[in-house]
């Protein structure tokens, strides 16, 4: 990876050893992580993991590719209490080919865990299923915003126990005309978690998000490649 982390604290807090080992990650993804050939973090996992793994909320952009999805998976899965079936995580993203992909990779990532539950909600898909899936528990839902919307609309989806918030391609969500749907799900988040917010630009609807939604942010900013 040739990008360059520019943003203070990326740069304060980035370390020279670019090993996962370097993280207070547990044996068991650490295992993991070398099965799936990941041998060392990309720039953006290496500028945002200390901090996300500290507890901070992060606005980290970076370009398509960049590995952002472990970026947060690894942070999600590793506060993850796979004895408490109630949903602990929730990443919004933009459609439902990005939130399939998502979901994928945090399995990918969870595969040493104990049964950790991952359910994607996205619109296009009959809600039945998905209030049968509900039902049955889950720990992490992926999904788009309008879908979530409607299931905590109807109490199908319950975030009282949720720790983690992810905001996923934020910019394209924005883009999409999902500004009020992200809020309105975001204040049915516990006030006592973590938001993460991921995005490729940093247009102003961007700022006004994280102000609303995350505190005292760390950013995490990638220079474009050349
Ligand atoms: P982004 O969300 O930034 O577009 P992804 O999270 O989808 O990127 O990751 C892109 C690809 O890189 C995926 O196939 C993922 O499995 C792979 N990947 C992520 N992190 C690493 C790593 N540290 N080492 C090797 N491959 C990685
Ligand atoms: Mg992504």
């Amino acid at each position: 990876m040739s990008d360059a982390p520019t943003s203070p604290d990326a740069e304060l807090n980035a370390p020279a050893d670019l090993s996962f080992a370097s993280l207070p990650l547990s044996a068991g993804l650490l295992a993991t992580l070398a099965q799936l050939e990941y041998r060392s973090m990309t720039a953006i996992q290496a500028a945002s993991l200390p901090l996300a793994l500290a507890g901070h909320d992060l606005i980290a952009q970076g370009k398509t590719g960049s590995g952002k999805t472990a970026a947060f998976g690894l942070t999600l899965l590793s506060r993850l209490d796979p004895r408490r079936l109630e949903i602990q995580a929730l990443v919004l993203c933009p459609t439902r080919e990005l939130s399939e992909q998502v979901t994928q990779e945090l399995r990918r990532l969870a595969r040493g865990e104990e049964n950790v539950r991952i359910l994607t909600l996205c619109g296009g898909s009959p809600m039945k299923p998905q209030i049968t899936s509900l039902e049955n528990g889950a720990h992490i839902v992926v999904g788009t915003p309008g879908r979530l919307m409607d299931h905590l609309e109807r109490g199908s989806l319950s975030l009282a126990a949720l720790n983690t918030l992810v905001l996923d391609e934020a910019d394209r969500m924005l883009d999409m005309g999902f500004h009020d749907a992200i809020a309105w799900v975001a204040r049915r988040c516990p006030a006592e978690r973590q938001t993460l917010l991921f995005s490729a630009t940093y247009p102003p609807g961007i700022a006004e998000l994280a102000q609303r939604f995350l505190r005292q942010p760390k950013e995490v900013k990638l220079a474009e490649q050349h």
